[in-house]
């Protein structure tokens, strides 16, 4: 029988270990890393709220209120009112008849996936799509076809020969490349085959849109997308994940989601601050967090055609592992925290630096960062 350190040894070889980075002050735009400051370039804190005393003012409040733990299941001891004032919040911002959350965004997926979908029916999902939706589709059981990155024709393909129950998944923005799905034609796809939609916003929210909402707000498509999914941990700077939907979904889904069932609540604090964040991002102040970061990214990237608010996510794609990793440890050494992404959170042979823009950072820090990847 081998042994993990067999294991270990061979990720190593392959320039594919990985190892936890211990920091500390995590204050964005610097991080401390072995004693020295570092300019973050790795936190998905978009707009800086993470930080923001109106979060740490709202989970205090709810310390105070509420304690520190949620105790049980939502399902076993009463479903304490924040959770449903977040709901309700959620459910009107995305023009959808209900919400639910869950802990995070990786639970929503591995809860509410296989609730929708089982044996008989076939999902589409596209070949870029995050973990949690490739492992949520596999743990539902059913036909899983994957269609190229964004390749409109094949899914038009897939959906013509799929049985059952069908669902599409995807992203608004992939959250390794920083680009966007064809989301009006995927709607309009999913309507003429009958299919369903599942759309991750997880980095679209709290940055695309007129008030923030993602994609699709930018297209004004929030109303025709069955299931509208996202985070609260990234742009939003707290904690948790949650799904949009129909008020029969969402009552179908509290007595399927095994995530939801099965686990403790999240804790109170946790929910007050994802409250705060909403109300926050829908005030002028968080307006104009969003216009700074928007003028962050101009000054790094060049504009996607058409598009009212561009994805703070700036790939450098190297090819090799180990150039991927070279590169990661020079900024390092000259002050940036970027991180190298390997196989498998992205295909083989497409290592990449990972550059994610915020709003905390000024354009001094904008200025030197571009600097330092041109002297690469
Ligand atoms: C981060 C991420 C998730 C998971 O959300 P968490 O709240 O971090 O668990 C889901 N989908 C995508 C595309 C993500 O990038």
């Amino acid at each position: 029988m081998s042994k993990p350190e067999d294991e270990l040894g061979k990720l190593e070889q392959r320039g594919l270990l990985r190892r936890l980075r211990q920091i500390s002050n995590p204050h964005l735009p610097t991080v401390e890393f072995e004693g020295r400051k570092l300019i973050n370039f790795s936190s998905n804190d978009y707009l800086g709220l993470a930080q923001h005393p109106a979060l740490i003012e709202a989970a205090t409040k709810a310390l105070r209120d509420y304690g520190t733990g949620s105790t049980a299941s939502r399902l076993v001891c009463g479903s304490l009112d924040l959770f449903h004032q977040l709901e309700e919040k959620i459910a009107k911002l995305k023009k959808a008849e209900a919400a639910l959350t869950f802990a995070n965004g990786y639970s929503t997926a591995m809860g509410s996936i296989p609730a929708i979908v089982g044996k008989s029916d076939t999902i589409i999902l596209d070949k870029l799509a995050h973990a949690c939706l490739i492992d949520a589709a596999k743990l539902s059981g059913a036909t899983l076809r994957i269609f190229p990155h964004n390749d409109l024709n094949k899914l038009k393909k897939l959906l013509i020969s799929s049985k059952g129950r069908t669902l599409i998944i995807t992203e608004s923005v992939f959250s390794m490349d920083g680009d966007l799905c064809p989301l009006k034609e995927i709607v309009s796809l999913k309507k003429d085959y009958g299919a369903l939609l599942f759309l991750d916003e997880a980095h679209g929210v709290g940055i695309l849109g007129d008030t923030g909402q993602g994609l699709a707000e930018e297209f004004n498509l929030q109303g025709q997308i069955d299931f509208q999914m996202g985070t609260l941990g990234k742009a939003l700077g707290s904690a948790g994940g949650y799904l949009a939907t129909s008020q029969a979904w969402h009552d179908l889904l509290i007595n399927k989601a095994r995530s939801l069932i099965y686990s403790t609540a999240p804790p109170p604090s946790q929910v007050a601050a994802s409250l705060a964040a909403l109300t926050l991002l829908g005030s002028p102040e968080g307006q104009k967090l969003r216009e700074r970061l928007q003028e962050n990214i101009s000054a790094f990237e060049s504009r996607i055609p058409n598009l009212k608010s561009h994805p703070p996510i700036i790939p450098r794609v190297l090819g090799e592992n180990s150039a991927a990793l070279a590169a990661s440890a020079s900024l390092l050494k000259e002050g940036f925290l970027v991180p190298a992404i390997r196989y498998p959170t992205v295909p083989r042979g497409t290592a990449r630096l990972r550059i994610t823009l915020s709003a905390a950072h000024s354009p001094e820090n904008i200025h030197h960062l571009k600097e330092a990847l041109a002297s690469l």
